[in-house]
């Protein structure tokens, strides 16, 4: 079983997100359990007081030192594998998350205001982890997006494993269109070729709209993927040689 242990200021932010839907599923069956920390009842301070306001000047506030190296000790994470969450950090990507999903434990920080004294970074070895470039009020909804993405690596979390390398990005490529009934919706109609059960000729397509999908919208993948020694069939190879005797036209 996995242990994830966030630590932060707004507990409550956390029900929704990992009580609900596959993440509540996943602790219902012991595959992965969460602990929500709350910083607060860490504080030495009478009022609870976790933020105090920064030296040298500037606005707002930043976390005091006290109640995280409190609580991360009482908690035992010493030694830990500890990632703040954080704009200055290493993006989020595929890469990230799969490293994430072999661990057995790790813990996470959220700040919140301006972020925190510097000493709780350095002293505790964290990693520093950025879902993208912009600046959220705070953390929390970074841990959340990253232990959505990390657990559903979790072996046993989804479903069906087979449908993980099919998605947008762990294939290489971006998703192809995807339709469900019925057939026909005010006057919208599903590609013919998704109804007609020839098994090979719905990969065929479904492919194609892949490759003309990532080409289109990230150039970076498509780069990539051409680069990568893929494996593919016959027909596979048809496909992707007639999408690319596209780029060469003037
Ligand atoms: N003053 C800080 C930003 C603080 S934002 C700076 O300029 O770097 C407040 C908190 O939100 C941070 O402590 C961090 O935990 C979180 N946060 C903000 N943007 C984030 C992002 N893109 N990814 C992950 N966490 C983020």
């Amino acid at each position: 079983m996995m242990n994830i242990r966030i630590l932060t200021q707004f507990p409550e932010m956390f029900g929704a997100v990992l009580g609900g839907s596959i993440l509540g599923r996943a602790q219902e069956n012991g595959l992965i359990a969460f602990d929500v920390i709350n910083i607060r009842d860490y504080s030495a301070d009478k009022h609870h007081k976790t933020d105090d306001t920064p030296f040298g000047g500037g606005a707002g506030m930043v976390m005091m030192p006290q109640p995280a190296f409190d609580a991360l000790r009482s908690l035992g994470a010493e030694g830990k594998r500890i990632l703040y969450m954080s704009p200055r950090g290493r993006i989020l990507d595929r890469e990230l998350a799969e490293d994430l999903a072999k661990e057995r434990e790790f813990y996470i920080l959220c700040g919140h205001y301006e972020g925190v004294d510097e000493r709780i970074l350095t002293a505790w070895g964290m990693e520093e982890v950025s879902i993208g470039d912009y600046v959220l009020t705070g953390g929390e909804l970074a841990a959340m997006v990253l232990v959505d993405c990390v657990s559903r690596l979790v072996d046993g979390v989804l479903g069906s494993p087979e449908s993980l390398d099919e998605e947008s990005i762990y294939s290489g490529l971006l998703e192809y269109p995807q339709y469900t009934k019925p057939r026909e919706f005010e006057g919208l109609s599903v590609p013919e070729v998704l109804t007609n059960g020839n098994h090979r000729l719905i990969h065929l397509w479904q492919y194609e709209q892949s490759l003309r999908l990532t080409r289109k919208r990230r150039p970076d993948l498509w780069a990539k993927y051409l680069e990568n020694n893929n494996i593919l069939t016959k027909d596979e190879k048809k496909i992707l040689n007639m999408v690319l005797s596209e780029d060469e036209r003037p």
